[in-house]
């Protein structure tokens, strides 16, 4: 780690940002890109060939001896190959360094290997990564040296997206002309683009390394698939915002400073509710550069937990009992001259704009809340969502009290006089509250909720991409738009029309909003006499993807065709009955090669001991009363064992796809249960000595 002195000094420094642009590029051809940028022109490839060699020479000053087209296929985390910048010798046998416009804009990985759904049935498997310009391109240091990480979408032969960022960006697109679309109406002809900006909030475990090498269900799955609950867990509290012990703080340190070079605005850092678990959050960015940004993150507190003897578990679950991890997606729509359309603001006219914004949202949520919730929907989320942990698996929007209560006003009367609060602000035709200075309670159990100017969803997933709910929001959000654009822009009366539509929608979506406990059965029920899904596992959410409505949603906005979703749709039945595979197989393999063994050396022990306590002429009930139980526990285990192996065996005649994502869910799920309730029993008898891997305690209370 490089000494440096003050923050700024280091920020970005690896980062070809518009700074570095300005300086290295030509007037010109910086011109040529920022267009290309800002206004999505083409780039010709005589200015591609300027901007890949200054590129390159820069990139070779920071140490960079190769460069990688990074991209984000479909298996959740990013891929590369990386190429080096040397030709071919000379007749002299020397080396040029080179790097030309048509590498740093086109790359051709072979696509077969990357999961493409249906998509590789049917097309070559050609694949194609294109720079995302938006982006901007990085140097990352780490064990390999330096290289040269070039933002990229990845798609098909035929133009298919195999990746996260080719929707992610036609999804902005999307958000972009509906919602210039509806600011034109209010008036607005300044703004040139509007782009949704996004602040995940990144949760995660740190447990020592060398512990973690001795669980080969963390090693495999990244979480544990047995472990007793320890004498303390969570319920103190003492944890959340704690004191941050030395070693987490020097790791913390140096996270910061790998992020800061890069460039990520790494702001926040706290530990969290669950012991050895913490928190980042950077300041918010652009939509594709956060989704970028996060998978950055996510990256550097693995590498850097390496090197502190750390290991960074990203999974949703890894221990059972105690708080598991997620992301809180901050979202919001901003303009190029600043104007965030989620802050309510305090001139009239915004405010009104701001309810027909809210209004909106509304609809879009609860027009489609079975994409929204498909699409925090990951293996690991399964055990979150709706486990009073994390928010419940049915998707509700909490606006707080004030918010609430203007809501209802408009849709009573269709006027909004008074708020809560008393505070009045004047609309020009009506009064609305000053809602940035009244932020009401917070709810953490909301899965969607209004905070002062942006919406935070909480269902993501820690280790999934932010991506596809960033994807199902911007879409959901332009078909809304242009739902009320359509309307308005046929208004004879536009003020008249405005009020109509804000307490129509309002009107029909308001089951959507939910201000209490979300953790509660009584929300549960409530949710269902309102017609909510609740949709309370991934193999359920799958099938919001192909739908009509979703079908006509995404094709409408060219964000994906059909073949797409239903590629996708079979990447997550796919991924999932992998997944649940890998985990059955490692229960197997543990139970089997670890646990058993273990425990019969204990039923040994306990009997060479009654034994020989019974041959000195003294009582050994305790002994005996031990070895019946451990050994009654023991053939549990061996039971649900054999029940696992033999569900798992019969996978193989169930055909792939939704129905095999079913049985894993149904037959192998349960079974795995079934084998962990004996084991973790027996941890609470078998000598800890005999025990063949660390305790919950050891893992989480001894980092
Ligand atoms: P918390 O929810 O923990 O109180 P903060 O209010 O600090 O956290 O914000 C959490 C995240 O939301 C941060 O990443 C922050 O940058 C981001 N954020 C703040 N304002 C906006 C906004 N207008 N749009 C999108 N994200 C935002
Ligand atoms: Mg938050």
């Amino acid at each position: 780690m490089s000494e440096f002195t003050n923050v700024a000094e280091i920020f970005g420094s690896n980062v070809f940002n518009d700074a570095v642009m300005q300086e290295r590029l030509p007037k010109k051809v910086y011109k040529e890109l920022k267009k290309t940028i800002e206004e999505g022109k083409e780039l010709d490839l005589a200015t591609a060939d300027v901007i890949a060699h200054e590129m390159k020479e820069w990139a070779i000053e920071k140490g960079a001896t190769h460069y990688t087209h990074w991209f984000q296929p479909l298996t959740g985390v990013t891929a590369e190959k990386h190429d080096s910048f040397i030709s071919a010798p000379d007749k002299n046998g020397k080396v040029l360094m080179s790097f030309s416009g048509k590498e740093l804009i086109k790359g051709e990985p072979d696509a077969s290997s990357f999961p493409s759904g249906g998509l590789r049935a049917t097309f070559e498997a050609r694949g194609y990564t294109a720079w995302d310009c938006t982006s901007p391109a990085f140097v990352r240091q780490d064990a390999a040296g330096a290289t040269l990480c070039i933002p990229t979408a990845f798609c098909s032969y035929t133009g298919e997206a195999l990746d996260q960022k080719t929707p992610l960006l036609r999804s902005m697109e999307a958000i972009n002309t509906e919602a210039l679309r509806l600011l034109r109406l209010f008036g607005n002809t300044t703004s040139k683009k509007v782009t949704p900006s996004v602040g995940p909030e990144q949760e995660y475990f740190l447990v020592d390394k060398a512990k973690y090498l001795q669980r080969k269900d963390l090693i495999y799955t990244g979480r544990t698939l047995f472990g007793a609950m320890p004498p303390k867990g969570q319920e103190l509290d003492d944890h959340y915002f704690g004191n941050i012990r030395q070693r987490i703080a020097a790791f913390m340190k140096e996270v910061n400073e790998e992020l800061w070079k890069l460039g990520v605005t790494a702001k926040t850092q706290h530990n969290e509710v669950a012991p050895a678990q913490h928190e980042l959050a950077p300041i918010y960015a652009e939509c594709n550069v956060a989704v970028d940004h996060n998978q950055i993150v996510m990256k550097t507190l693995k590498m850097v937990a390496c090197r502190h003897g750390l290991q960074c578990l990203l999974h949703e679950k890894p221990f059972a009992g105690v708080n598991g991890s997620g992301k809180h997606n901050n979202w919001s729509i901003t303009t190029d001259d600043g104007i965030n359309l989620l802050d309510p603001g305090t001139t009239p006219h915004e405010n009104i704009q701001f309810l027909l914004v809210l209004a909106c949202i509304l609809k879009a949520v609860d027009t489609h809340a079975d994409l929204l919730r498909e699409s925090a929907a990951d293996v690991g989320n399964d055990h979150r969502l709706g486990a009073n942990e994390a928010p419940p698996a049915i998707i509700s929007i909490f606006l707080g009290e004030q918010l609430e209560d203007v809501v209802e006003q408009l849709i009573s009367t269709g006027e909004a006089t008074h708020s809560l609060e008393g505070g009045k602000l004047m609309t020009g035709v009506k009064t609305l509250p000053d809602l940035t200075k009244d932020a009401t309670d917070r709810n953490r159990t909301s899965p969607f909720a209004f905070t002062g100017n942006k919406f935070e969803f909480r269902m993501v997933g820690s280790k999934d991409s932010i991506a596809a709910p960033n994807i199902v929001l911007n879409t959901i959000v332009a078909e809304a738009f242009a739902e009320a654009s359509d309307v308005l822009e046929k208004a004879d009366d536009f003020e008249m029309a405005v009020h109509d539509l804000i307490k129509k929608y309002l009107t029909e979506h308001q089951r959507i909003i939910f201000n209490g406990n979300g953790y509660s059965d009584a929300w549960v029920e409530e949710a269902e006499r309102r017609g909510l899904p609740n949709i309370k596992s991934m193999v359920d959410a799958i099938p919001a993807l192909t739908t009509d409505k979703a079908i006509g949603l995404f094709e409408k906005f060219h964000v994906f065709t059909k073949a797409e979703l239903e590629s996708r749709a079979e990447i997550q039945y796919e991924t999932y009955a992998k997944a649940i595979n890998i985990e059955a197989k490692a229960m197997i393999d543990i139970a089997s090669k670890q646990i058993i063994p273990a425990v019969i050396k204990y039923t040994k022990s306990l009997a060479d001991t009654v034994n020989a306590v019974t041959a000195a002429g003294a009582e050994a009930s305790v002994q005996s009363e031990l070895l019946a139980e451990t050994s009654g526990l023991l053939s549990d285990t061996k039971v649900a064992l054999q029940k696992l192996i033999d569900l798992d065996k019969k996978s193989a005649e169930v055909p792939e796809g939704a129905e095999l994502a079913h049985y894993f869910h149904e037959e192998i799920v349960p079974a795995m249960a079934e084998l962990r309730a004996p084991v973790d029993n027996l941890e609470m008898i078998v000598d800890k000595e005999m025990w063949p891997m660390p305790s919950y305690g050891d893992l989480m209370f001894e980092v």
